[in-house]
């Protein structure tokens, strides 16, 4: 039976083995393995294609989020909106700046976050939003921003999982004072261990940005802030350089796998968005990329019903068929986080979705015997 990994990298890395292999020699005879050229250079590709004006290599996604806030001035007490439906990182990066991440609520069909429910959780200390890109799709800017504006609040863009997506024809990230963004081998443009960007259009908060990225340093050995060790190797940057032309090739494929999902599951499920769609009682809930400028870093079924989601995932696993749940508990339910929980409304749809959700293979090189492979499956399951 054929198998089918939720990703594999073999025939996409495999494929640029010599230009990979070439780009590592020559870092390794240049003897310059922190800074310089080579990572100045992707840098700058970067930056472009994110249509940022300011591009820095950094460590880890993880870590430009906390760059991030850290060059804006983000302080103990201070509070964040954060949506409680997303990648640790995201909040973890608030917490540890002693800031307390305040969550919110998501939109049941963008999965992103809900600005209305953000309105609700505004007050006097509330310095900035973190709308995430989730799943390669844009969040509402146009409402993020007007939202930002309205209570005078920073915004930093999470594009972990969404490089090359775009809002009304703007790469995602260009819109708030930072997009941040991860070289992590699963998103869209995956490296070789961890690194990650960070994006702005402010000189003065890049500035800040890059001497907090070499421990608070400027000029060497003086220290006006603290800062860390944020750096991305030249020797990850050379690699990435060799696929970042790559990316839109990437991404159209992923697009190409949504769109024959659609197709072949299209007659049994409802699509998110379309209450009007028959049939009423689908078990499955088909995702949309309803900006249609979406990247795909996941496509993420939702399966109603109690049970049923972790029913269909045992009935795919079995089958060697590669599944996982984007994310199978709220943020806020998380041991750490316990002393973040307040009283009032529960955050009922990001509750709701951890429930539901299933991510199915969509990556680039998905083969047509695998994707009718999953089809197949999904289909006798529904049946049985
Ligand atoms: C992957 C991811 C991050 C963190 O990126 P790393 O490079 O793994 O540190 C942050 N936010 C979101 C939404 C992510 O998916």
């Amino acid at each position: 039976m054929t198998k089918v990994p939720l990703l594999d990298l073999s025939a996409q890395n495999g494929a640029l083995e010599a230009e990979l292999t070439s780009a590592f020699q020559r870092v390794l005879r240049s003897c310059s393995y922190i800074m310089g050229p080579e990572l100045e250079s992707f840098e700058k590709e970067t930056a472009r294609l994110c249509a940022v004006e300011h591009g820095l290599g950094v460590s880890s996604g993880t870590d430009a989020i906390l760059l991030a806030l850290m060059a804006l001035g983000i302080r103990p007490g201070d509070e964040v909106l954060v949506p409680v439906f997303t990648f640790f990182a995201t909040a973890g990066c608030v917490a540890r700046l002693g800031a307390v991440p305040v969550w919110v609520d998501v939109d049941a069909h963008t999965f992103n976050i809900s600005l209305d429910d953000a309105a609700k959780k505004i007050s006097p200390r509330t310095r900035a939003i973190i709308p995430v890109h989730l799943f390669g799709q844009a969040a509402d800017m146009d409402a993020v921003l007007r939202f930002a504006r309205e209570f005078n609040l920073f915004v930093i863009e999470d594009c972990a999982q969404s490089l090359g997506a775009k809002w009304k024809g703007r790469p995602v990230g260009s819109f708030g004072d930072f997009g941040t963004y991860s070289f992590f081998p699963s998103k869209n443009l995956g490296g070789f261990g961890d690194s990650g960007f960070l994006g702005t259009q402010d000189s003065a908060l890049a500035e800040r940005a890059r001497i907090l990225r070499v421990h608070g340093m400027s000029p060497k050995y003086y220290h006006a802030f603290v800062g860390g060790n944020f750096r991305m190797d030249p020797l990850q940057a050379a690699l990435l350089a060799v696929k970042l032309p790559h990316l839109p090739s990437y991404n159209s494929r992923r697009a190409e796998n949504a769109a024959f999902y659609a197709r072949a599951l299209g007659a049994h499920a409802r699509v998110a968005g379309n209450t009007a769609a028959a049939p009423d009682d689908a078990v499955l809930l088909l995702p949309v990329d309803f900006t249609g400028e979406g990247i795909w870093n996941q496509y993420t079924l939702r399966v109603r019903g109690e049970g049923r989601r972790d029913a269909l995932r045992a009935w795919l696993l079995a089958r060697n068929i590669g599944c996982d749940i984007y994310y199978p508990l709220p943020l806020d339910q998380q041991e750490c986080f316990k002393d973040t929980r307040r009283g009032g409304e529960p955050l009922r749809i990001a509750h709701q979705l951890s429930r539901e959700v299933l991510s199915i293979p969509v990556f680039p090189d998905l083969t047509e015997i695998q994707r009718d492979t999953v089809v197949a499956a999904i289909l006798e399951w529904l049946e049985a």
